[in-house]
């Protein structure tokens, strides 16, 4: 398709059409042509796209083997509802899936996107408890439908003025860097499980509790990554009440992380995992995946969505796991992270306005403070950085206003890496000699 507008016009059509509550703007990329980890705007203008397209990237924009299985599917079959019939793409899909997810004889459930994963499990998980009650994190992000919406924790402004769940109790992440009981790591009690024992012994009754949905680490909340035995010990508290553990990998999945799902870093087997974002490769897909006996506790059309485990999605989702498998991705999501995070660690000695550098594999975090003593948060700073990245050709954006996330694809060519980070340093540089 040609484009019908130049690239100023689109964005203020896009003001007049399309309502403010279902995007963001950072910077006015009017994307025209993506390739792995590059993207041409709609003025022929190249960026390196450190955002992997909101993590949904992770084998690469447009991947030569996904856009394959794509024709090769669109062309037999675009659809066949699920519902009313048996097509063979999401058959093949979920037992893919059971045979990568660290959850004992899983049975799964599709739908379109990570908002409605999330809801999924809470009703997988409230429906084979018999009980209500979530418990979710402060800062958390779990999606946009009313179940999502209602146990996310990172703005509460939507959600007073459109009404929400109830039984929804939000406790504070584990966040050693800014510590919610201003601790330091290695000398505390772990404060934050203390809290969840605490609200159990007080007023929240632990029997009546159906699930705790949990982002192994907390993405939009700016790369949080907990203290290696976190989970195993909250583990233990869930399993002495019955409680279930759902873990949220719609971010961190698919190899983001160097492994399958990013739970598995921390030695604990949850009930129920959730997944969208790259599953698709770009295409609109998500899944519920959990013990077959919670997966069961629902009735025929409990969770089902007409065009779910679409042939062409799961074809894709298919291509994008066999990618991951035969490129080893999750080595080299691994490598690369680290390769990434001790450039960001040596650009953090050079420059004042990095507090921290953090995350696992290429879920990565670069926390920008105006004083590390104090850890305030340098919100102007952080815009500054991400408007000069773009204009040198560089796609990243930040989180919670000020932490910069950078998640680019895990197929990312190395050379790209570096010179993506020489632009990263070079806006940070720029926005500290106030050049910007
Ligand atoms: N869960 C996490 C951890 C996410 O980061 C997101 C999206 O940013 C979602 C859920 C919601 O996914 P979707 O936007 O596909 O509904």
């Amino acid at each position: 398709m040609e484009y019908p507008y130049g690239r100023d016009e689109v964005i203020e059509r896009y003001s007049r059409y399309i309502s403010r509550a279902s995007h963001v703007t950072y910077a006015p990329i009017v994307p025209y042509k993506a390739r792995n980890a590059l993207v041409w705007d709609v003025e022929g203008r190249e960026y390196i796209d450190f955002l992997g397209d909101a993590a949904v990237q992770n084998v690469g924009h447009s991947n030569p083997r996904v856009v394959e299985a794509v024709k090769r599917t669109a062309d037999r079959l675009l659809h066949f509802t699920f519902i009313y019939g048996f097509p063979v793409e999401p058959l093949l899909l979920a037992e893919k899936l059971s045979e990568i997810a660290p959850v004992e004889s899983p049975k799964v459930a599709f739908g379109l996107s990570g908002s409605d994963a999330n809801d999924g499990a809470i009703k997988f998980a409230r429906a084979y408890t018999g009980r209500r009650a979530v418990i979710s994190y402060l800062r958390s992000y779990y999606g946009s439908t009313y179940g999502a919406m209602s146990v996310t924790g990172l703005d509460f402004e939507v959600r007073s003025r459109v009404g929400q769940l109830s039984e929804v109790h939000f406790i504070p992440y584990p966040n050693c860097y800014r510590c919610p009981f201003g601790k330091e790591q290695g000398s505390c009690r772990m404060e934050c499980l203390e809290y969840l024992r605490e609200k159990f012994e007080g007023e929240v009754h632990a029997e009546g509790v159906a699930l705790l949905l949990a982002e192994p680490i907390q993405g939009d909340a700016g790369m949080v990554v907990p203290p290696e035995d976190y989970f195993r010990r909250l583990k233990k508290i869930l399993d002495e009440h019955g409680i279930l553990l759902a873990v949220d990998e719609v971010q961190s999945g698919l190899g983001r992380t160097g492994k399958w799902f990013a739970i598995e870093h921390f030695g604990v087997e949850p009930d129920i995992i959730t997944l969208a974002k790259p599953l698709g490769g770009g295409l609109p897909i998500s899944a519920v995946i959990g013990r077959a006996e919670i997966m069961d506790s629902l009735p025929p059309l409990g969770h089902a969505f007409t065009l779910s485990g679409n042939p062409v999605a799961s074809a894709a989702a298919l291509a994008v796991i066999e990618e991951i498998e035969e490129r080893n991705l999750l080595e080299r999501a691994e490598r690369l992270g680290e390769r990434a995070k001790n450039r960001l660690e040596r650009m953090k000695k050079r420059h004042e306005l990095i507090g921290d550098v953090r995350g696992l594999g290429l879920m990565l975090g670069v926390d920008l403070v105006k004083d590390r003593e104090t850890k305030d948060r340098a919100y102007d700073e952080a815009k500054k950085v991400v408007w000069r990245a773009y204009e040198l050709g560089l796609i990243v954006a930040f989180l919670q206003g000020n932490v910069l996330r950078i998640e680019p694809p895990l197929t990312i060519e190395e050379e790209l890496l570096d010179e993506g980070l020489n632009r990263l340093e070079e806006a940070i540089e720029d926005v500290e000699n106030g050049k910007v």
